[in-house]
């Protein structure tokens, strides 16, 4: 079975004779999909076995794009199509430039090492959000053990004009993945916290964008799961939340109903839309790597 459908709006999100693909197995903890058209490539972190992994579409092959990498989590595309990384050992938000190499784009706050960036995403203006918890530094396991200097897991904006680094989410436990909504009016931030303290609601939390574009108000709970954690999501191009729920990926209309699931059998972390037409959803799920056709696509596709 690949849907499970709650709402007959999701009938419309599928392909109903479309299979989940188990494209590549063998990775401890498969995370940080993305899409880069130019190369007809996906590429996502192994995040324990510190390297990243590429498949090319035009063959089905897959093979390491780097190793060590310094434990990438999370990866966006930026405007120009640059691989933009969350690095665990860095403990930077870094680049991957036209000349091949990653450069940071800022790895302190107020002249503090941050702690571990997990997941990020890029706003139509040009500023970079992306959310700080301590999973990196938590162990030796996904990076170098060491202690928080910041003292807390924020999300945070970063301007690459100017350098500037503000945390503009300051009330979560461990801020984990994050998108905006087509019109960039809502940020959506799951909370992991419940890996700290069991009782923390394992929820998306939906913010409002002010009409500054740069400061974000608490609007209150999007989503919530009763068991396993909401880690990293993508929103489709009408507005729909794509998300990583334990072992399936769930999806939620804009208002916040569930309008189904694609069980896929392990801990997922995190997806994305790629393909040509951006229909194909592409899953990291614990040691294997995933995907479905779909009847949505990225964003902006
Ligand atoms: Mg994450």
């Amino acid at each position: 079975m690949t849907y499970e459908v709650f709402d007959p709006r999701f009938e419309a999100l599928t392909v109903s004779h479309s299979k989940l693909e188990k494209l590549w197995t063998g990775s401890r903890w498969a995370e940080g999909p993305v899409y880069v058209p130019a190369a007809k490539s996906l590429v996502w972190s192994d995040i324990p076995n510190d390297r990243l992994l590429r498949l090319d579409e035009t063959d089905g092959s897959v093979s390491v794009f780097e190793t060590p990498c310094g434990h990438h989590n999370g990866h966006t595309l930026d405007h120009l199509g640059r691989i933009l990384a969350c690095e665990h050992g860095g403990r930077r938000l870094s680049r991957l430039d036209f000349d091949g190499r990653w450069r940071t784009l800022v790895d302190s706050f107020g002249g503090k090492r941050l702690n571990s960036p997990n997941d990020v995403v890029e706003k139509s203006d040009g500023s970079i959000w992306f959310s700080d918890p301590t999973y990196g530094i938590d162990s030796h396991y996904e990076g170098d053990k060491a202690e928080s200097e910041i003292g807390a897991s924020n999300v945070y904006r970063f301007d690459p004009e100017t350098g500037a680094l503000t945390a503009v989410i300051t009330d979560l436990l461990k801020p984990n993945g994050l998108a905006f909504s087509p019109d960039e009016s809502v940020l959506y931030v799951a909370d992991t916290g419940a890996t700290h303290d069991p009782a923390h609601p394992r929820v998306i939390v939906a913010y409002t964008v002010g009409s500054d574009g740069r400061s974000v108000r608490r609007e209150g709970v999007f989503a919530t799961l009763e068991n396993g954690l909401f880690d990293g999501f993508r929103v489709d191009g009408h507005g729909n939340v794509w998300t990583s729920a334990q072992t399936a990926v769930a999806t939620y209309a804009p208002d916040g109903t569930l309008l189904g699931r694609i069980p896929v059998g392990e801990d997922v972390a995190n997806l994305c839309f790629g393909g040509a037409k951006r229909n194909r959803l592409y899953i990291t799920a614990t040691t294997s790597l995933y995907a479905v056709y779909v009847n949505a696509h990225a964003a902006g596709w």
